[in-house]
């Protein structure tokens, strides 16, 4: 068994600031020490000094449809590689693949090279961000909050379990790659669709939707408990008509995502929601395009064309020109804004890896430093400057 010591570190742990260090073994984290219980005995070749910088669960992004130029709906096994690469430099160790709507062929490729990658990884040579699993982003979405959807893709719920056969089929048991939907629960068969997407343990998000207090609440009891970048593609807050975003930020059996990245999300709304979910109710993801690490420019994107300038992207084409079209953030980027609001450094942590793991129902294996879990661990500094990012326990150095 090949073990590691890191030590020397300011651990970020749920609750707490630890100074210490972890004890690395087969893959998993298999002792968490205050540094003056430090075990002895490890050759200094195996022992990593931390030198007091932090020590932080990999990031867990759970809604990223690409950077680097990689479209993950559009990937060769090649590029899915490059984005790994991409993704563990920035901090982040795992993320589900997010697929906007599209025709039924463009899905079963998408699906097949992603489960081809993940049959893969593990024994894989090649470090980088897991694939941890499929977050469909619609198609049983609201016509009514698109976005940059397309919405002659959208679909509604028949009924039938088999017309869900692409978004609920396994090839492997053991590599259940669709972990999320977003949907919108009052489009015709939405609760039906989320009771049926329970049964099939993918967990339903909330989003694209115009729904009302009750059909949410009818949406919790059938099994949706998060909410997909609040509050964006929500109804605005109306002090008549409160709707998604007075429901989402007061009802403590749902959690959200956001994209913090000052331009989806006002950063005095972002500490409205923080104030009222807490860190144990609220996610980071980057909800970022291909466009994302690449600089400003214009891109092809979903076949639409997308400008990014400084840091804001838009639809340059059509009746949505100037829509806001995903983000160019990283995890990394929104972990450093969400901090310089003022938020406990390890609670903004948590948001970046614990919540969003939970909500995609992976926290069993992934998500914060406890032992037991996988040894997917990132070291930074307080400039946020990212200086070693570790999966399965193996490390890479930047
Ligand atoms: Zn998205």
């Amino acid at each position: 068994m090949t073990t590691r010591l890191i030590h020397n570190a300011k651990i970020m742990l749920k609750d707490a600031v630890q100074y210490g260090g972890v004890v690395i073994g087969n893959g998993r984290i298999v002792q968490v020490f205050v540094e003056a219980d430090k075990p002895t005995g490890f050759a200094a070749h195996d022992t990593l000094d931390l030198h007091q910088n932090f020590l932080a669960p990999g990031m867990i992004d759970i809604h990223i449809h690409g950077s680097a130029g990689v479209d993950v709906q559009n990937a060769t096994q090649e590029d899915l590689a490059k984005l790994a690469e991409f993704l563990l430099h920035e901090g982040v160790t795992g993320y589900l693949a997010t697929f906007v709507p599209t025709a039924e062929q463009n899905y079963q490729q998408a699906i097949a090279e992603i489960e081809t990658y993940i049959a893969h990884q593990e024994e894989s040579q090649h470090l980088g961000a897991r694939i941890l699993g499929i977050h469909f982003e619609g198609p049983f979405v609201s016509h009514e909050k698109c976005g940059a959807l397309q919405r002659q893709h959208f679909r509604t719920y028949d009924g039938n379990p088999r017309s869900l056969e692409i978004f609920t089929q396994r090839k492997n048991l053991n590599l259940p790659y669709a972990r999320t939907m977003t949907l919108a629960p009052e489009i015709a068969g939405g609760l039906a669709l989320i009771a049926e997407l329970t049964r099939h343990n993918v967990r339903s998000f909330i989003g694209h939707t115009i729904a009302t207090p009750e059909i949410l609440d009818q949406a919790v009891s059938a099994g949706a408990h998060h909410i997909t970048h609040f509050p964006n593609a929500l109804e605005a807050l109306h002090h008549r008509q409160p709707g998604a975003v007075a429901w989402g930020l007061l009802n403590p059996e749902v959690t959200l995502d956001c994209i913090a990245d000052f331009h989806h999300v006002h950063p005095l709304m972002l500490r409205l929601m923080y104030r009222n979910k807490t860190a144990e109710r609220m996610a980071l993801i980057s909800d970022a395009i291909l466009a994302s690490g690449l600089g400003d420019g214009e891109f092809t994107v979903w076949g639409d064309r997308i400008a990014v300038k400084d840091g804001l992207t838009a639809l340059v084409d059509g009746a949505a020109k100037g829509t806001i079209a995903g983000s160019v953030i990283s995890m990394r980027e929104a972990l450093k804004n969400l901090a310089g609001l003022g938020i406990p450094l390890n609670e903004a942590v948590c948001m970046a890896s614990l919540i969003p793991a939970r909500a995609a129902g992976i926290a069993y294996e992934y998500g914060s430093i406890a032992v037991g879990k996988r040894a997917d661990l990132m070291a930074f500094d307080e400039a946020f400057k990212v200086h070693w990012a570790m999966v399965n326990g193996a490390i890479r150095r930047y």
